[in-house]
């Protein structure tokens, strides 16, 4: 009976254990109170079975002793079941301890070590058939928990990893709303964009909490919380996917799109299209205006006329007033650009744009149709043609007033055409009818001019000339001609200068004055000039060394950057040397008072070549031009020598008043000429009188200190053919004429 007490105490104790076990694996603390809970159980059970022990042995004793007194065989009975007892106590002892607590032991260990996180052990025993089996297999079963749970916890952490990273790295702002109509979640991006602190919008925030903090921080200006509240409220409870622009700030445009979610909220995205709208804004504005000035260009200035047209027409019935279109060219320009380079050049566009937006009015349009053309609408002029002219004025004395570009001092000034609208005329005619006006004020510049009926003829005729001389040069129907410059200190030619003749195949012989002007506007006078040079040089090397050729510098030659490269290339070719060029220029070339054209004049002077001033007395004639560059020659215009006594006019006078008249006159200019070659003499310059034509002429310029003179009286000019001849004879008639003073030759 102690047998089968101590088996089932064991029994007992063991599903005890096994429970403590199964509770262990779901508990981790618990697990760890079990190693020390079981060492106490085996120890009760030790000292149970050690009392079980002592108590059979003295129970042994006292049955020994009754056995000797009762009999032998009960005595032998008796030693036979202590026998028996004392091998079962040793027997569970051992079991207990071998075969059980230290496995158990094992394993509680084991149950620590899991619960602390190490799954990288093996549980041992789990083969085993008994209850210490059943118990490993149940810390293997808590083992791939354990393994599994830390599996699933690491997946989580890495997608929470990805989802936090791609949240945040989205372009996209991003409020997820819940069914509730609250605020579940907010991205960094959507903080970064609307400028608001990072983390603001807190789980659980409603419409209107959010409509207040955006508000608050200057988002929706000029918008109510109930607005913006209504807004929001309005996309969660659309139910269907959204999108729109969204003006958040002046300086923020946002793509709001918003999708549903199935379970009643919502996700609303932010995408920032502030540059991109600036840019789009900015790609319309530049398709319609000029990218140099500002100003609106030939495409939106044309839509404006169309809508003037049509205000026109509706407002015909009405009595509103025409309104005009001006058309300016700038007046030498192009020269600047040439010789300053088009970095100044557009500085001065600038500069025009600036001037001429001064000038006009709010309803007017200033545009820039192209290079230096621009145009000008203006609004409905009561007082029709003379506003229009007024402000024409205005516009061209403004664009006269000098320039300073880039450290230089520019004039330049301005042509305009105008033309005011007629019922029935298109844009397109009323620009064109102004451009035509444009070419009559260009042949004046500085100037402007109304279209008239009939324009247009003058112009075609110009147009056609144009067309004609740009294939003169190719065609060869320019010739030169030479007039002599007698020296009247050594009684001889000693120069010759060279004047351009076309011989027109369809026009006949057409004068310089009527074709240079034109050459010089259309730009021909550049290749045109480079011919005369050449040309010139190349026929002059066959001349006597003492006798020079003087060639014409159109002002528009002198801004050409590579005028001095062209005369030394001439020269060269010619085999002429430097002293025997002379350039003629006139004042028009130092109105332009650019450091380019005086470097460009000294290093011609330099080289040798002499350069004289042409027709002086006819422009500014300042005499600070002559200070400022060392001229070789001034040569008198002709009009002053044809005013001295013994002019052509003065000798066909009849009448006393006007023979008067001629008498100051020829006073006056006798006074000029010889304030100019005292001048002249002062700083080193010779002087030239031109248009010699009578004796008395001749003999005025001599009797006046000028060291050359230049005429009809001389020679006209001739073709080059014949200048070997004209020098020989000139020089073996004129120097008796000139010391008689009397009677032209032949
Ligand atoms: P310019 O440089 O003053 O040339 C002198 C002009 O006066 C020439 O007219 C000449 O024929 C004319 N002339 C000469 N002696 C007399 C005279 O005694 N009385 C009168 N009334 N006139 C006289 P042309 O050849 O018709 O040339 C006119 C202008 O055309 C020139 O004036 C010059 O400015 C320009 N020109 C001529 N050839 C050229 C050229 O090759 N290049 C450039 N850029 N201009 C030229
Ligand atoms: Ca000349
Ligand atoms: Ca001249």
């Amino acid at each position: 009976s102690v047998a089968s007490r101590l088996r089932q105490e064991f029994d007992d104790y063991v599903s005890q254990f096994r429970d403590t076990a199964n509770f262990a694996a779901y508990d981790a603390s618990y697990g760890a109170l079990i190693a020390g809970g079981a060492n106490e159980r085996f120890g009760t059970l030790r000292a149970d079975l050690d009392g079980l022990v002592q108590s059979l042995a003295q129970r042994r004793a006292s049955l020994a002793s009754d056995a000797v007194r009762d009999s032998v065989a009960a005595q032998k009975m008796l030693a036979v079941l202590g026998l028996g007892a004392t091998l079962i106590t040793l027997l569970g002892s051992v079991a207990v301890g071998r075969s059980i607590a230290r496995p158990v032991l094992r394993l509680t260990a084991m149950m620590n070590q899991l619960a602390a996180g190490d799954t990288e052990l093996a549980v041992p025993g789990t083969q085993r058939r008994d209850e210490v089996g059943a118990m490993a297999r149940a810390v293997g079963v808590f083992r791939a928990n354990q393994v599994a749970r830390r599996e699933a916890e690491l997946s989580l952490r890495r997608t929470n990893f990805l989802f936090d990273a791609a949240l945040n790295s989205m372009l996209q702002g991003m409020i997820v709303w819940g069914p509730d109509q609250q605020v579940l979640l907010v991205n960094n991006r959507f903080y970064e964009i609307v400028g608001m602190p990072q983390g603001c919008l807190t789980t659980g925030l409603k419409p209107r909490d959010v409509a207040e903090i955006a508000i608050g921080h200057g988002l929706h200006p000029g918008s109510s919380v109930a607005v913006i509240t209504g807004k929001i409220t309005a996309i969660l409870s659309a139910g269907c996917p959204m999108h729109f622009e969204q003006e958040m700030s002046p300086s923020l445009v946002v793509q709001l799109a918003s999708q549903p979610m199935a379970n009643g909220g919502a996700v609303m995205t932010f995408e920032d299209i502030t540059e991109k709208r600036q840019k789009e804004a900015q790609i319309v504005f530049m398709a319609r205006h000029d990218a140099l000035t500002g100003l609106p260009n030939r495409t939106l200035f044309k839509e404006h006329m169309e809508a003037m047209l049509q205000a026109g027409e509706q407002g015909e019935a009405a009595g509103t007033a025409a309104f005009g279109v001006l058309c300016l060219d700038l007046d030498h320009f192009k020269e600047v650009n040439d010789t300053l380079g088009h970095p100044a050049g557009d500085e001065l566009l600038r500069q025009v744009a600036v001037r001429l937006r001064d000038c006009v009015r709010d309803g007017d349009m200033i545009a820039r149709l192209g290079g230096d053309e621009f145009a000008i609408v203006l609004a409905s002029q009561p007082g029709g043609a003379p506003d229009a002219a007024s402000l024409a004025s205005r516009l061209v004395a403004s664009v006269s007033a000098p320039y300073e570009v880039q450290g230089h001092n520019i004039v330049i000034g301005t042509s305009i055409g105008i033309a005011l609208s007629d019922p029935g005329l298109s844009s397109a005619d009323m620009l064109k009818r102004a451009d035509v006006a444009l070419y009559r004020a260009k042949e004046e510049r500085g100037t402007f001019a109304f279209f008239e009926p009939g324009m247009d003829k003058h112009l075609q005729a110009r147009l056609g000339m144009e067309a004609d001389l740009r294939m003169a040069l190719q065609r060869g129907e320019f010739e030169l001609n030479y007039q002599p410059l007698y020296n009247l200190a050594q009684d001889r030619v000693t120069g010759l200068e060279a004047l351009i003749r076309w011989n027109s195949p369809t026009r006949g012989r057409v004068a310089p004055t009527e074709f240079i002007p034109l050459a010089e506007q259309s730009g021909l006078i550049i290749p045109i000039g480079e011919w005369v040079l050449r040309t010139a040089c190349a026929e002059a090397a066959a001349w006597p060394d003492h006798v020079r050729v003087a060639v014409n510098l159109s002002v528009i030659q002198t801004r050409n950057r590579h005028l001095v490269g062209l005369v030394r290339d001439a020269l060269e070719c010619a085999g002429l040397p430097a002293h025997r060029l002379e350039l003629e220029i006139t004042e028009s070339v130092l109105l332009q008072d650019t450091e380019a054209v005086m470097t460009m004049l000294r290093t011609l002077h330099d080289m040798g070549v002499r350069v004289s001033m042409d027709d002086f007395g006819t422009g500014y004639s300042s005499l600070s031009y002559l200070r400022r560059f060392p001229f070789d020659k001034i040569k008198i215009d002709r009009s002053f020598i044809s005013d001295l006594r013994g002019g052509a006019g003065a000798s066909e006078a009849s009448g006393d008043a006007t023979a008067a008249t001629f008498a100051a006159a020829a006073s006056n200019a006798a006074m000029i000429v010889r304030a100019i070659v005292g001048l002249g003499e002062n700083l080193g310059i010779s002087t030239t009188a031109e248009g010699v034509e009578t004796a008395q002429q001749f003999a005025q310029a001599r009797q006046n200190g000028c060291a050359e003179v230049q005429g009809y009286f001389i020679s006209p000019p001739r073709p080059a053919d014949e200048v070997m001849d004209l020098l020989r004879r000139l020089d073996a008639t004129l120097p008796a004429i000139a010391r008689r003073g009397v009677a032209a030759p032949a």
